[in-house]
């Protein structure tokens, strides 16, 4: 492969020890650990992993960590109640509620009750408005660590060319808002674009966050093109009783003559919790009159 493979679990790993050695400041001038609260309602064996993870990598940096595991029959109003106490907790900085939510609870309610200033994950509409018209706002984390892995394999992404696959409100929509705030010139693809692997092939930069393995072409991806494949889907076990392979949204194997492109797994997968982490320092220091991104 000549493509340059991009190692995000090694820049997750600096950006969570830059965001570690800038704790203690904080505490200094505060005078108590920054706190991020994490939510998690019901068994979902997936999210208990991810809550765990994000549970011990806030201890890992030196903040505070705020455990809230719920059963699935909790109710969307007592789900709101706890929001509602942890936006008034003032060790709590940032907030964040594990999804997917049980059916019977409405995303959008829970996440239109935390405070915006805590929002550490950026999906508040608030935070998603301020993106929109070039505000400071608290970004998504999974967008964010990707255009951190894209500034830091091209510098400057002025007058690129650049498409996003997927146009949802998580990934795909704040995804293009960053890159229009960097000056690319942006395609934001969806489920209906016409003659996609044409457009595809226009692209500087691809970021594919679809959830359709494999479904980005090598023949799409023009030669030089950067790669940010942030799918990650599960093969079919080849024998049974394994677990399938993981894998990305773009045929990895077939993308050898692009610039640089992001493996699944060990991409984009290990920049969200430490975007998380930077998120709640961010979340911390601006509640406390601080600068909220210097050295960030
Ligand atoms: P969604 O299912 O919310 O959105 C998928 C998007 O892909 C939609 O906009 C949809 O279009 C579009 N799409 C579906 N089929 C096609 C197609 N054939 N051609 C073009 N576009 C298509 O997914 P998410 O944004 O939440 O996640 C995308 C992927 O990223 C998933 O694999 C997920 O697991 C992964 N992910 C990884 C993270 C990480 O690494 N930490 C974090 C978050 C997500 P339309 O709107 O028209 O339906």
């Amino acid at each position: 492969m000549t493509a340059e493979i991009i190692d995000g679990k090694a820049f997750a790993a600096k950006l969570r020890e830059r965001v570690a050695t800038h704790v203690p400041d904080f505490v200094a001038a505060v005078g108590r650990k920054p706190g991020l609260a994490v939510v998690l309602v019901g068994e979902d064996p997936a999210s208990q992993v991810y809550v765990g993870s994000k549970g011990k990598a806030t201890v890992a940096a030196g903040m505070e960590s705020f455990e809230h595991r719920l059963p699935d029959t909790t109710s969307e109003d007592d789900l709101i109640a706890l929001v509602e106490k942890l936006n008034a907790d003032d060790a709590v900085d940032g907030i964040l509620v594990q999804l997917p939510l049980p059916d019977h609870v409405d995303d959008k309610a829970v996440i239109a009750a935390i405070d915006p200033a805590k929002d550490v994950d950026g999906f508040h509409v608030v935070n998603a408005g301020r993106l929109a018209v070039g505000e400071d706002a608290l970004v998504p984390c999974t967008p964010l660590g990707c255009l951190m892995l894209l500034k830091d394999k091209l510098g400057d992404l002025s007058g690129l060319d650049a498409i996003v696959v997927g146009r949802s409100n998580i990934v795909g929509k704040p995804m293009a808002q960053l890159l229009l705030r960097e000056n690319c010139t942006v395609t934001l693809a969806h489920s209906r674009t016409r003659d996609l692997p044409d457009v595809v092939r226009r692209a500087d930069i691809v970021v594919a966050a679809v959830g359709r393995a494999e479904m980005v072409k090598g023949d799409w991806l023009k030669p030089g093109a950067v790669v940010i494949d942030v799918g990650i889907n599960r093969l079919p076990p080849a024998e049974e009783g394994k677990k399938g392979k993981l894998v990305g949204d773009v045929a990895f194997a077939e993308a050898d003559h692009v610039k640089a492109i992001t493996p699944v797994p060990g991409g984009v997968g290990p920049m969200t919790i430490a975007v998380l982490l930077r998120n709640t320092l961010v979340a911390a220091r601006a509640r406390a009159g601080l600068d909220p991104v210097a050295g960030l």
